[in-house]
Parts: C-alpha cells; sequence; structure tokens
C-alpha cells in the first residue's frame, strides 16, 4: 500500500509507490546489528505537485555504513542518477534508515539535504530527506523537505494515516489520490505545524 505525506498547508503532497516502501523497508534497522542504510530517491516529475516517487536507489556496495552512520559511494550515486535519468526520473530526494521507532533527521542529515539541494545550483527547488524507523511491520517514516523557493524552509511533512493503517477496514480506499480531493484538501488549509 502506498503512503502519502502533505505540505502543512496541503497544497502539495508527496506518494511512495508500493515498490519503494518495500525497498526501503527491507533495510529497516530491526536488529541491533543491522547498519543504517540509504540512497537516492527518483520520480519522473521533480516539479509537480503531486510528487510521485516512483523509484530507490541504494545502498550500494562502497558505501560507508555503521549502525549510526550512511556515508554513500559518490560514484555509484552518480550511475544511479544517470541510470535512472535514461529511464526519465530524476532524484529528488535522500532515504536513509535510523535505529529509532520514531525517527528524526540529525543536525547533519538536514545539512546533507541542503547541500543536495545546492548542488543543483538552482535547477531544483525543494530535496527531500525520508527517513525509516526500525520496528514493526511497517515502519514509522518521516519525511523533510528542504525548500529554497522563496526563503530557506526545512519543513516536515504529516502523513495521512488513513492510507496506512493496515488494520483499517477501509484500506482500499485511498491508495490513490485524486487531482480534485487534493485541490479541495488545498483550499482547507486546516493543518499549520511547521517546523523550522
Ligand atoms: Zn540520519
Amino acid at each position: 500500500m502506498s503512503r502519502v505525506f502533505f505540505y502543512p498547508d496541503n497544497s502539495k503532497y508527496v506518494l511512495f509507490t508500493d515498490h519503494v516502501l518495500a525497498h526501503m523497508y527491507s533495510y529497516a534497522q530491526r536488529r541491533f546489528w543491522q547498519k543504517e542504510a540509504g540512497g537516492e530517491i527518483f520520480s519522473p516529475e521533480p516539479d509537480s505537485h503531486g510528487l510521485i516517487i516512483s523509484n530507490a536507489m541504494g545502498p550500494n556496495p562502497a558505501d560507508q555504513r555503521s549502525r549510526h552512520a550512511w556515508n554513500p559511494d559518490v560514484k555509484a550515486s552518480d550511475r544511479n542518477r544517470q541510470s535512472e535519468f535514461e529511464q526519465y526520473r530524476h532524484a529528488v530526494g535522500l532515504w536513509h534508515t535510523h535505529p529509532e521507532s520514531t525517527p528524526s533527521p540529525s543536525g547533519r542529515d538536514q545539512k546533507t539535504t541542503w547541500d543536495y539541494l545546492d548542488s543543483f545550483e538552482g535547477d531544483r527547488s525543494r530535496y527531500l530527506m525520508v527517513i525509516i524507523g526500525n520496528c514493526g511491520s511497517i515502519p514509522a517514516m518521516t519525511v523533510w523537505v528542504a525548500s529554497g523557493e522563496s526563503s530557506r524552509e526545512w519543513i516536515q511533512l504529516s502523513e495521512d494515516k488513513r492510507c496506512t493503517q493496515l488494520d483499517s477496514p477501509k484500506k482500499g480506499d485511498c491508495n490513490v489520490l485524486q487531482p480534485k480531493q487534493v485541490a479541495f484538501r488545498g483550499e482547507m488549509r486546516s493543518r499549520g505545524i511547521r517546523l523550522l
């Protein structure tokens, strides 16, 4: 089942496909000996208000990984970007695991996300940071956005939980969000939590 995360004003969302989620979950640090893992996430339309994450790459064999750190092999990351680009998919963010149940970004995670955004030299208005927690059949997952559109902002997106409750009797109802529904939600503007 896909997972959907909304911007605080509900004006935009990010949808992670089943395939991407299964890939990231498979590296969740459920056991004490499991090391952090990560990579980049890709979308065919990086500027879309409804961003669809359709692929995730990494970790790569030469990444430096430990219980509390992950440093990607830059050359392998470049190769991944190239092969994804040939499939018309663009890097839109990073994902990695944390050995904690409710993962939150470290100061370094935040800085790294800004560094990635800056490396596009204005060609990208935002870059995501996705962190996968370490327990549960569906691990907790937090999504943050480094945005440079007007001023520099570091925003946490909030999950639409209706789409992730495994035991919900209506679990099939919200796999796909129609554009109309999203526009309607945008008008509501009821949520206003923004973490800086
Ligand atoms: Zn981290």
